[in-house]
């Protein structure tokens, strides 16, 4: 079995399931210890980095004998729950296949880039620069692993391995969490001269959040990730049947595409209140941003990204007419390490059923990434 499979399997059994997504659950703590084992056993200095209680990133580090480039690959240790899976941490191998949770988001692509250090290492080492391997906590919930990375480690260049088919993705959405309140009156349901009914004020918001989310979806489309969106997430309001809703609460996320100014979302919102109260002064709502996370691009012609695509097309046959670069449409930690100066793409391996009852990657996938990610170290690093 190669080597890489053999990591796989070790790290889908360690349940590491995060504890912010689900009360209670095991967290990444034996997950990240087996990672610093197994990377100390292959001669890269380990670095430990305690983010919150218990929920620590691991990072190896592996010094070329000269000076040069520094690549850093990086990947997330949690996975999501394991609600309705039968089997979630018995990683069992198939007609090609690993099945279990997380691996296709993302212990296959952990296991690939921890793996390509060892094989770095078994060939003797790396001639120039240095690789980081980050394994970071949290991404499924907030990313506090991503965060705390990159106050102490930079890097010219970086690979998040969340799983691509194989293919380099160079851009992503963002998202806004935006809170909106409409205030109303409570009174008994009889006296409509008493009361102001806070959600069918709501109602007017949400008329025009559609106004507002047509006319995102019919402005410019970026090439690889399409539109701008939004949605009314949740919404709460009214105490009985028989009396005015003195409150109503909407939660709504809008997704971001490149080229929009962080803090889109929660000025849209405060725009269409401000005319909602000229319209009617008797109208009243507040809103409040709750989370942002920006979007993510690096251009195509970034000697990175060109980087990248040559250690692929040096290991691939690339005649399944797969296109070479693509977007992703969810949010992952390349925005953190993008943001933070450090000119990221994402590549791994290929699989299906991510956050489903049914995961698993593609076990020649694995291998390939595992095999791209050498090919990029040796070329990246010596400044090739
Ligand atoms: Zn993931």
């Amino acid at each position: 079995m190669d080597p890489v499979v053999h990591l796989l399997k070790g790290l889908v059994a360690i349940d590491s399931v995060n504890p912010a997504l689900v009360p209670g659950a095991a967290g990444e703590s034996a997950v990240a210890r087996a990672l610093a084992e197994q990377m100390r056993s292959l001669g890269l200095t380990v670095h430990i980095q305690e983010v919150s209680d218990g929920r620590p990133n691991v990072v190896g580090v592996l010094d070329g004998r000269a000076p040069g480039r520094c690549l850093m690959f990086c990947g997330h240790i949690d996975t999501v729950g394991v609600a309705g899976m039968s089997q979630p941490f018995d990683p069992v191998e198939r007609d090609g296949r690993v099945y279990g949770r997380g691996s296709q988001d993302m212990k296959s692509g952990v296991a690939a880039m921890v793996d390509a250090g060892r094989v770095l290492q078994q060939s003797g080492g790396l001639e120039q620069g240095q690789l980081i391997v980050a394994c970071v906590v949290d991404e499924e919930h907030a990313s506090i692993g991503a965060d705390a990375l990159v106050t102490r480690w930079r890097a010219d260049g970086a690979v998040v391995t969340e799983p691509t088919d194989l293919a380099i993705a160079i851009a992503h959405k963002g998202f806004e969490w935006v809170e909106i309140e409409t205030e109303g009156v409570a009174a008994h349901g009889s006296r409509p001269a008493d009361g102001r009914d806070a959600i069918r004020l709501m109602g007017r918001v949400l008329t025009e959040l559609d106004a507002l989310d047509r006319s995102l979806q019919s402005r410019g489309t970026h090439p690889l990730l399409g539109t701008a969106s939004l949605h009314a997430s949740l919404i709460q309001g009214g105490r009985e049947l028989s009396s005015y809703p003195d409150r109503c609460h909407l939660q709504m996320e809008r997704r971001t595409i490149p080229g929009e100014a962080p803090g889109s979302a929660a000025r849209e919102v405060a725009e269409i209140l401000g005319r909602l109260s000229a319209a009617d002064p008797a109208f009243k709502g507040s809103s409040r941003q709750m989370f942002a996370r920006s979007p993510y691009q690096i251009a195509t012609e970034h000697p990175f990204v060109a980087a990248v695509q040559e250690a692929r097309s040096s290991r691939q046959t690339v005649a399944d007419g797969t296109p070479a670069l693509i977007g992703m449409s969810f949010w992952t930690d390349a925005s953190v390490l993008g943001d933070a100066g450090i000119p990221s793409v994402l590549f791994g391996p290929s699989g299906a059923g991510l956050h489903g009852v049914e995961e698993w990657v593609d076990v020649a996938s694995v291998i390939t990434c595992r095999d791209v990610l050498v090919e990029l170290a040796r070329s990246w690093c010596s400044g090739r």
